[in-house]
């Protein structure tokens, strides 16, 4: 018999959602994560993905994924500290170093899985943490694990951040000060400032911690975010994932031999948890392989975004000030924005709305993700859908 307490919750919290426009219908696929994508038969233009060099469906990630499964099995068989090593993960934490230009890496199952091991291998309860108030959930989740003070600071607000960091470490309570940043921030498109926050990471000793998600493949010809400012010597942590511009699935933190060691043995996904298949890995060495070789994909993906993002303001679209690929259409209010998402999915465009709690009240938009694998066909299509959409629901 199922708990009444249970049922009572779980039926009030669902009605509420859906009473609010909150609740989301997940839309499973039945193609690839490509350029376009069939839902319930209907092809559509998928402006959804952070696939964003199209490496999902790379032929040459394909061929290393079947040849290192058919080698070494679907499964790793045990986590990275029994006997779920394989040359394959080694191989790829020294690609990872390399593309990242550090002296070590650790892969992780996932970039989530990442902050939640990475964060509280290193901080505790001793220590504080300096957040944006914007990074990532799985950034709040892993600082929340590590039980440090977490301080947010205003978004990319350098006055604040100083002001924090001084308070912090005058209080003379802390025993380490770390500072975390989202390297692209994925809602907004906007980069951090990285240049202030190692000067002001410089003038109190802070730890500091880039997770560039959304910049790494992307940003700086294909390198990142910190290799964009010139600063990859100036970064503890740089935290990656493999499941966007890489295409594959995963995690990894890039940084000094030492530090990766102390992650070896301290970062509880990487002791815990069963490592990244062969598969997997042997893919993201090949997609690590194609970045460091040509900026081919990278520049395509930028060609794209510019039309689109260009596109969508010459429309009169309030596009924010994304400064990556990452393109908001700023609606607002949450349930005009859901309409407005609706909209361009019955006329051919998938393209997620992104309502509070996700973002705050009253700025709820679509967020359009241009691929390098986007032609300017699908593109042009999409711009005149959303102009259609537009001027329906009186927004142009
Ligand atoms: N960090 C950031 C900044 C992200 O945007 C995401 C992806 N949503 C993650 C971590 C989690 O990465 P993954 O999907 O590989 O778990």
């Amino acid at each position: 018999m199922s708990s009444q307490t249970l049922d009572k919750f779980l039926h009030e919290g669902l009605e509420d959602l859906k009473s609010q426009g909150l609740y989301n219908v997940i839309d499973p696929l039945e193609s690839a994560n490509g350029p376009t994508i069939q839902i319930q038969g209907r092809q559509l233009i998928n402006l959804s993905s952070n696939n964003y060099l199209g490496l999902a469906t790379d032929e040459r990630l394909i061929h290393a994924c079947v040849e290192a499964t058919k080698f070494a099995g679907v499964g790793a068989g045990a986590v990275r500290t029994i006997n779920g090593t394989l040359a394959v993960h080694v191989e790829l934490e020294k690609k990872l170093a390399e593309f990242k230009h550090t002296e070590a890496a650790i892969a992780f199952q996932s970039g989530f899985n990442c902050n939640m091991g990475a964060i509280s291998a290193v901080m505790d309860a001793n220590d504080a943490i300096l957040s944006d108030e914007l990074n990532h959930a799985s950034i709040i989740d892993g600082c929340r694990l590590s039980r440090a003070k977490i301080i947010r600071y205003k978004h990319s607000d350098m006055d604040d951040l100083r002001k924090q960091a001084k308070e912090a470490r005058d209080s003379g309570k802390y025993q380490k000060l770390m500072v975390i940043t989202d390297g692209v921030f994925s809602m907004d498109g906007d980069v951090a400032k990285l240049p202030e926050i190692i000067a002001i990471a410089d003038e109190y000793d802070l730890i500091t911690y880039v997770d560039d998600a959304h910049g790494s493949g992307v940003m700086g010809g294909g390198a990142g975010t910190v290799a964009h400012f010139g600063l990859s010597d100036k970064v503890d942590f740089q935290i990656g994932t493999l499941s966007k511009a890489i295409g594959v699935v995963g995690g990894y933190v890039a940084g000094r031999q030492e530090l990766i060691d102390w992650l070896k043995v301290r970062a509880r996904p990487f002791l815990f948890s069963t490592s990244l298949t062969p598969g997997s890995a042997a893919a993201c060495i090949t997609a690590l392989d194609i970045l460091m070789s040509s900026t081919e994909l990278h520049d395509k993906l930028w060609a794209n975004a510019n039309y689109f993002k260009k596109g969508l303001k010459d429309l009169g679209f309030d596009i924010g000030h994304s400064e990556s690929p990452i393109t908001p259409c700023i609606i607002g209010e949450e349930v005009l924005t859901q309409e407005f998402s609706k909209r361009l999915y019955d006329n051919g465009v998938y393209a997620k709305s992104i309502v509070f709690p996700t973002v705050p009240r009253g700025t709820g938009r679509v967020r359009n993700m241009p691929t390098a694998a986007h032609t300017k066909e699908m593109l042009d299509s999409a711009l005149s859908i959303y102009e259609k959409v537009g001027k329906e629901l009186a927004i142009l």
